[in-house]
């Protein structure tokens, strides 16, 4: 573990984005928190812990691994769902025997759940992704018939729990007409399965995005990631919900803060360049603090130049490019700032707020992706 900077996990402020959601969803669908990506880099282990203490009991994840660490913390308290990778020897065996869900988008992980789950005398609980028009995973329409039939032959052998699919950007209005068909296309799926008397327990589609934006996909269980973390998945979807409530206030609380302290301070002559190579250069007398956090450390590198932290309750921006380990920032006009000050990297000081959104304005990049680059190896703290 890295001594350098830590995170702090906000219990109450994801209990406050669970009451939130949980009001919003006026017809009650199953909440499942999605944690993949170490729990958009928050940590699995912790996160599921804040989670557990608010009564969620239902997570989704990618692979096994993920499906493991959660287990580690929610056994017997939750259920598991994995909706991606999924080798089909060891990890098939394990999912069945710890009745971890999963995805199916293809007859032959259905014929080798089918095969394992025989020979384990259990049965396998599955989720059948269906395409309807972001061609990434999913049966299409011409293998409905084969899975229908084989679901009702190997009803011994196979628990048909979900039927489910995923969106194409319901985050972004310019998605609109590829989304309503594929929302028009699932229903249809939907009723040619209960034609056959294959009626799903759990209809699922949407992530954060499409439960906000387009709230008839809903249906029995929504898919929430970003949200529960307290963030937007895009700014439109932050205006959409104003637009709808017809008032401006930001009902999400972010759970994560990141910080670190001053490592030195220094002064920078007029006309000198900071750090590798020429791409700062001061012009005027400086100071400059370095703060132990680089890419390593998962602090983008393309915050070289741009990217904010706060000390003493201030804003000072990144100057020169980050490093592997170290950035460093221009403190000109903080006349006490010393060693040892806390820095912020995504969080508040004083009166002042750094939130992840802020640094994907200057970077071009999604919150999803700076969150889920923080390094596994830094502490979190639950607060
Ligand atoms: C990541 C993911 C989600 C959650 O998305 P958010 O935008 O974070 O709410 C839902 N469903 C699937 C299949 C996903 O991969």
């Amino acid at each position: 573990m890295h001594n350098n900077s830590f995170l702090e996990l906000d219990s109450t402020a994801y209990r406050s984005n669970m009451q939130f959601l949980r009001n919003h969803f006026k017809n009650r669908p199953v909440i499942s928190s999605v944690v993949k990506g170490n729990a958009y880099g928050h940590s699995i282990e912790e996160f599921v812990q804040i989670a557990l203490a608010e009564n969620v009991d239902h997570f989704s994840v990618f692979d096994s691994q993920e499906a493991r660490r959660v287990k580690s913390v929610a056994a017997g308290k939750a259920t598991v769902m994995i909706m991606g990778w999924l080798d089909e020897g060891k990890d098939l065996k394990w999912s069945i025997e710890n009745k971890v869900e999963f995805f199916v988008f293809e007859k032959h992980r259905l014929t080798a759940a089918a095969a394992v789950a025989k020979k384990l005398k259990m049965k396998a609980t599955v989720h059948i992704e269906v395409e309807t028009g972001m061609n990434r995973t999913g049966f299409n329409k011409t293998e409905i018939k084969w899975v229908q039939d084989f679901l009702r032959k190997n009803k011994d052998h196979i628990e048909f729990k979900g039927l489910c699919t995923h969106f194409a950007g319901a985050e972004s209005i310019a998605n609109y007409f590829r989304i309503k068909n594929q929302i028009a296309a699932f229903d249809e799926i939907y009723r040619q399965f209960c034609a056959v008397d294959l009626k799903p327990l759990q209809r699922h589609a949407a992530c954060s995005a499409a439960a906000m934006m387009y709230p008839e996909t809903q249906y029995d269980m929504v898919r929430i990631g970003i949200m529960q973390y307290g963030f937007w998945s895009s700014a439109e979807v932050l205006v959409d919900f104003y637009n709808r409530k017809r008032k401006n206030i930001d009902p999400l609380k972010r759970v994560i803060s990141w910080k670190s302290q001053v490592m030195s301070v220094k002064k920078v002559k007029r006309g000198e360049f900071v750090g590798y190579g020429t791409s700062f250069m001061a012009d005027e007398n400086m100071k400059i603090a370095t703060v132990p956090v680089g890419y390593a450390h998962g602090y983008s590198r393309n915050l070289s130049n741009v990217g904010r932290v706060l000390i003493n309750g201030e804003r000072c921006v990144v100057i020169g490019s980050i490093n592997m380990n170290m950035m460093v920032v221009e403190v000109t006009y903080l006349p006490e700032v010393k060693r040892g000050d806390e820095v912020v990297l995504i969080g508040d000081q004083a009166d002042n707020k750094l939130t992840v959104a802020s640094f994907s304005d200057y970077s071009n990049m999604l919150n999803y992706e700076l969150l889920t680059r923080i390094s596994a190896d830094i502490p979190r703290i639950i607060k």
